[in-house]
């Protein structure tokens, strides 16, 4: 069950969560407005949600529902 990055984290890119990610599985873009997990390569560690200073990261079965269109957001960053 990957992590997925949602609202908050737009025009916010903090980044420190791609420097915790022990299997490099964020990123980002200089013309894209947040940062993105992937999907298919995420363990589920957890490291990444705990250092978010603007709370936008969570496992894929706790998404807020206002929040679930964020998974095929962060999937289809990896497709560009
Ligand atoms: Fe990386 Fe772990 Fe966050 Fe997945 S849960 S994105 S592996 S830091």
């Amino acid at each position: 069950m990957p992590y997925v990055i949602t609202q908050p984290c737009i025009d916010v890119k903090d980044g420190a969560c791609m420097d915790v990610c022990p299997v490099d599985c964020i990123a980002t873009a200089p013309d894209a407005p947040m940062y993105y997990i992937d999907p298919d390569r995420c363990i589920d560690c957890n490291a990444c949600r705990h250092v978010c200073p603007v709370d936008a990261i969570f496992s894929l079965w706790e998404l807020p529902p206002d929040q679930l269109e964020f998974e095929r957001i962060n999937a289809d960053f990896f497709k560009r």
